[in-house]
């Protein structure tokens, strides 16, 4: 090996072990876990501060319009091309703590690119795994809430899930996430997509002050329909698609057929002339079309 050629070697190993020190390891799972990582925030200073900045502002705020595409979310990638994003929410919980491992299999044998919404609940139930989804670079890790509680500032529920029932809550359930992923990554993650993907504009704003953007979707997979079968969602997915759609479907329920309909899906889309990207590789659009 010649000189010039070993300094390289020397500087790719440096910057390995560089970037892999600021990233956690398994052993660090408890650290991370939601309800002592919360604890660790609300002695720093720097993490209050701001939390009192803007619970202040949002205190007496009206909450404005809920739902999946109120004012200040994003629902589609900012293009006419064959573009589209598929993403996948992990909502953790005990009925949601599941890992659909042939799924990211098949993304990864098909070289599909992904953004995989990611509540700190569901970290916490797979830290290794999250770890993995995390360091492979088909991947782009986002916000799905601390405790997959929908956002709320004033405590509206959805699908029986109860939202966050003040600013603070909603400043904990968006911030927390995004700092313990952040942690475990050394990426912030830019955007957020509340439970059930509900929402309300005051939290939408929220979530936009913080340097994250709210985002909804523009088709509905319906894979999490009690017993949707394969037909439906490929049907849901396949009559519904356009250029800079973004699809919404999980990766936490392997007894869904989630996995089986993009396997279907998937060649179709391919056929049609469609090309994959994650949120992060566009701009997004809302409803109206607008940046
Ligand atoms: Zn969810």
């Amino acid at each position: 090996m010649s000189s010039s050629h070993c300094n390289t070697a020397f500087i790719i190993l440096f910057l390995l072990i560089l970037s892999s020190s600021k990233q956690a390891s398994s052993q660090d799972s408890i650290d991370f876990e939601n309800k002592n990582f919360l604890n660790r925030l609300n002695n720093d200073s720097s993490y209050l501060k701001l939390k009192k900045k803007v619970v202040n502002e949002y205190v007496h705020a009206k909450p404005g319009r809920w739902g999946e595409f109120v004012n200040g979310v994003y629902e589609d990638l900012y293009t006419r091309q064959k573009f589209i994003a598929f993403t996948f929410d992990a909502c953790g919980g005990e009925k949601g703590n599941g890992f659909d491992q042939e799924l990211i299999n098949f993304l990864k044998m098909e070289k599909v690119p992904a953004t995989l919404f990611i509540s700190g609940r569901w970290i916490d139930a797979h830290f290794s795994t999250f770890l993995n989804l995390s360091r492979d670079t088909l991947f782009e890790i986002e916000n799905h809430g601390l405790n997959h509680r929908p956002c709320s500032i004033d405590g509206e529920s959805e699908y029986g899930i109860h939202g966050t029932s003040n600013a603070a809550e909603a400043f904990d359930e968006i911030e927390a996430n995004a700092r313990k992923i952040e942690a475990i990554t050394a990426l912030r993650p830019h955007f957020y997509r509340s439970a059930t993907a509900f929402i309300d504009e005051a939290c939408a704003r929220l979530a936009h002050e913080l340097g994250i953007t709210a985002v909804s979707f523009q088709v509905l997979s319906g894979d999490a329909l009690p017993n949707a079968p394969v037909s439906v969602i490929e049907e849901n997915v396949l009559k519904n698609i356009r250029p800079g759609a973004i699809v919404i479907m999980h990766l936490n329920h392997p007894e869904w057929n989630t996995s089986e309909a993009i396997q279907k899906i998937l060649p179709e889309l391919r056929i049609m002339g469609y090309h994959f990207v994650r949120l992060k590789d566009f701009k997004l659009a809302n409803r109206k079309g607008q940046l």
